[in-house]
C-alpha cells in the first residue's frame, strides 16, 4: 500500500468515527494541523518527493508534504496558515561534529584571545603588551587561559616559549590553546601546578616538549598532555559551572541562528563536569535544538573504570533535546605536531622527541575493544583520524566492532570517522564496504576572508601546499591527502560538519565550498556537476548527518511522521550563483514545529488557503 493510499484509508476511517460521534458535524477535519506553511519552495531531501509547495505540522510533527491544494484538507479554524511567498524551506542542518562549549568559551573562561594579536604580528615577542591586558580579565577560575596561536609561531622564538609567558605572567599559571586545539603553550607556574618537571614521563598520546640541548621543558604540551593540563585548570567549580551553563545557552542560540537543528557535541569532558550544564539546560527548558552528547574517552583513564562510567551516562530518547548516545575518540593527532599517525615516516620532525610515524591517543586494539564494549549499551563512536594510518586503524577497529555487534535492533550504533581526507588507496573503498559515514570538513577560508572577519583560517593538509614545512612533512607519503572525491565515488555516505570552533560554523559556507572541494566525484562513473554536488552537500548536512546521529527516522528530511525541524532561507540556494550561497541568511529555524530562531524583521505572513 502506498503512503498516499494509506493516508486516504486512515482519514476515511477517522471520518466515519467522527461522523458517528458528532452526528451532523460534516465540517470536522480528521487531522487538522496546528500550522500550514504554503506557497513555498519546499526542498525535502526525500528522493521520492524532492520538491513540494506546502507542509502541514501537528504537535511538532509533519503530517503533510505536498501541494497547496492538498494542504487545504489540514486547515480548520485553529490552524495557523502562513503564506511563505515562495521562500525556500529545507530540513534543518545537522552538525555531526561541533564544539559548542569551546566555541563560546573564548568570551568567558578562556578569554585571553591571541587572534587579534596574531593579526598584528606573527612574532609572539610582539604580543607581550597585549598579553599583559589579560591580567585584567575576570576569569571564573584562577588561571590565565586563552588561545588562538599556531604552534609554528613559537618555533621562531629565540628563547623557550615558556620564558616569554613567565615574563608576562610571573605569578599566575597561564595556558594557551593552539587554534587546532592539539597543543598548549604554558608558563612555569602552570607546569608547577601540574607537577610536571623535566624528568616527567610523557602520557599516552601526548608529549611534554623539551629543549634538545638542555633537556628543559619548553612550555609546549602536545595532544593529550595538553588535555591533562586543561582537566586541572578547568576542574569543576560553582563559578565555572555557571559560565559553562551560559556557554551552553549561548551556543544554542547561535547554532539556531545558522539553521542548525541538531548537533553532535563532539568532545564532552565529563570528568571536568561538562555534561551537567547540558542536563541543567534541559531541565530548565534552555535547550533549543537537538543535542547529541559525544562523551570524550580519555586515553589516560583505566579501561574498566572508564567503560563503566561511560555506560552509566548513556541515555537515549530520540524525541528529547538531549541524548547521551555517542563517545568521541582520537585515533591520532595533527601533522604539524608530527602526531597524526602516518603509514610512511614524516619527512621532517618538528622535534627530536617526535615519533616518525606519529602518535596514537588510542591504539587500534584498544579502540576496537572500547567500541565493542560501548556499543553493547548503544553508544556510537566518532573517531578523529587525520593521518592515513589513523584512518586505517579507525576503519580496522570499526570493522572488528561490527563483527562483534550482533543484533542491537534500533540501538544499533553508527560509528563514524571524522576529518576524513588523508586516506591510503586500500582504505578508500572501505567506507562504503563497512557502511561507515565519512565525516569531512570543507570550511577553511581563503586568507582574505579570514582577515575580513569571516572566522578562523586553516588549510587542508597537502603536499602541494605553498606552506613549505607541510610539504616537507608529507614528502614520503603516497596516500591521497584530498581523498574525499574518490571516497564519494565509491558510493560511501558523505557527511559534512563544521568542527567549529576550529573552523567556520555556518553550514551554508561548507555547502558552498563542497561544490568546489569535491569536484571530480563520480556517480556510476560520471563526474557530478556543480549543481549535483550542491544537492549532495545538502544531503550530507541533513539526512546523512541524521543517519550518523542515529535519528534519521525522526528528522533529517521533510517527510510525514518526522519532526518539523526546518529552516526558511532568504533565497533559493539551488537557483543563485554558487559563490553567493554562503551569504544566504536564515530567516527562521524550527525544531519540532517551534520557532527557535527568527531573523530580525522577518515575520511570516498570515494567509488563506
Ligand atoms: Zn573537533
Amino acid at each position: 500500500m502506498s503512503q498516499r493510499t494509506f493516508y486516504y484509508n486512515i482519514t476515511f476511517v477517522l471520518h466515519l468515527v467522527s461522523l458517528s460521534l458528532v452526528a451532523g458535524s460534516a465540517t470536522a477535519v480528521a487531522a487538522a494541523a496546528d500550522q500550514v506553511l504554503y506557497n513555498a519552495n519546499v526542498y525535502t531531501v526525500n528522493e521520492k518527493q524532492p520538491w513540494a509547495q506546502a507542509i502541514a505540522i501537528r504537535k511538532g510533527k509533519i503530517v503533510f508534504v505536498g501541494s497547496d491544494a492538498g494542504a487545504r484538507g489540514y486547515v480548520n479554524e485553529h490552524t495557523q496558515v502562513r503564506d511563505m511567498q515562495k521562500r525556500l524551506i529545507m530540513p534543518g542542518f545537522q552538525d555531526a561534529h561541533v564544539h559548542p562549549m569551546e566555541g563560546m568559551s573564548l568570551g568567558s573562561f578562556m578569554g585571553c584571545d591571541l587572534l587579534p594579536l596574531r593579526q598584528e604580528s606573527n612574532d609572539p615577542e610582539d604580543w607581550i603588551e597585549g598579553l599583559k591586558a589579560c591580567n585584567e580579565i575576570d576569569f571564573p577560575h584562577d588561571w590565565i587561559l586563552g588561545g588562538g596561536h599556531d604552534n609554528g609561531d613559537l618555533e621562531t622564538l629565540e628563547r623557550l616559549p615558556r620564558e616569554l609567558l613567565d615574563e608576562v605572567f610571573p605569578d599566575k599559571p597561564a595556558a594557551f590553546m593552539e587554534k587546532s586545539s592539539h597543543s598548549m603553550w604554558v608558563n612555569s607556574k602552570a607546569l608547577e601546578r601540574l607537577g610536571i618537571n623535566s624528568a616527567s614521563a610523557n602520557p599516552q598520546g601526548g608529549k611534554f616538549f623539551k629543549d634538545p640541548v638542555t633537556g628543559q621543558l619548553t612550555g609546549v604540551l602536545s595532544d593529550s598532555a595538553g588535555d591533562e593540563l586543561m582537566h586541572k585548570a578547568l576542574a569543576k567549580t560553582a563559578k565555572l559551572q555557571e559560565a559553562r551553563f551560559d556557554a551552553v545557552l549561548g551556543a544554542q542560540a547561535l547554532m539556531a541562528s545558522y539553521g542548525i537543528t541538531s548537533a553532535a557535541n563532539a568532545r564532552v569532558y565529563w570528568t571536568r563536569g561538562n555534561l551537567e550544564p547540558w542536563q541543567r539546560a534541559e531541565r530548565e527548558g534552555g535547550l533549543k535544538i537537538r543535542n547529541v552528547m559525544s562523551l570524550w574517552v580519555y586515553p589516560h583513564l583505566e579501561d574498566e573504570y572508564q567503560l563503566q562510567q561511560l555506560k552509566n551516562m548513556y541515555r537515549e530518547d530520540p524525541s528529547s533535546l538531549l541524548r547521551v548516545t555517542q563517545v568521541k575518540f582520537y585515533s591520532d593527532g595533527v601533522p604539524d605536531l608530527n602526531s597524526a599517525a602516518v603509514l610512511k615516516p614524516y619527512g621532517h620532525l618538528i622535534h627530536p622527541d617526535a615519533d616518525p610515524t606519529g602518535g596514537n591517543y588510542f591504539t587500534e586494539s584498544r579502540l576496537a575493544r572500547y567500541l565493542a564494549e560501548l556499543q553493547k549499551v548503544g553508544f556510537g563512536g566518532i573517531i578523529h583520524a587525520i593521518g592515513d594510518r589513523g584512518a586505517h586503524e579507525a576503519l580496522n577497529a570499526i570493522e572488528q566492532a561490527q563483527r562483534a555487534m550482533g543484533d542491537l535492533g534500533v540501538n544499533t550504533p553508527r560509528h563514524y570517522v571524522t576529518h576524513v581526507n588523508w586516506v591510503s588507496a586500500q582504505d578508500i573503498p572501505r567506507f562504503k564496504q563497512l557502511n561507515v559515514p565519512a565525516d569531512s570538513q570543507v570550511n577553511y577560508l581563503e586568507y582574505e576572508d579570514y582577515v575580513n572577519g569571516y572566522g578562523n583560517y586553516y588549510e587542508p593538509y597537502s603536499r602541494d601546499t605553498a606552506d613549505e614545512p607541510m610539504s616537507r612533512l608529507l614528502i614520503n607519503n603516497e596516500s591521497d591527502t584530498m581523498a574525499m572525491p574518490d571516497i564519494i565515488s565509491t558510493g560511501a555516505r558523505l557527511v559534512i560538519s563544521s568542527d567549529w570552533d576550529v573552523a567556520e560554523l555556518n553550514p551554508l559556507f561548507s555547502i558552498q565550498n563542497a561544490t568546489q572541494e569535491y569536484q571530480g566525484a563520480r556517480v556510476d562513473g560520471r563526474i557530478l556537476t556543480e549543481r549535483e554536488l550542491l544537492a549532495l552537500a545538502v544531503k550530507a548536512y541533513t539526512y546523512n548527518a541524521a543517519y550518523a546521529l542515529r535519528h534519521e527516522q525522526y528528522t533529517g528530511s521533510l517527510e510525514v511522521g518526522k519532526f518539523a525541524d526546518l529552516v526558511v532561507l532568504d533565497r533559493n540556494i539551488f537557483e543563485v550563483a554558487i559563490p553567493t550561497i554562503r551569504d544566504t541568511n536564515v530567516l527562521l529555524t524550527m525544531v519540532g514545529g517551534k520557532p527557535v530562531y527568527r531573523s530580525p524583521g522577518f515575520r511570516m505572513q498570515r494567509g488563506r488557503l
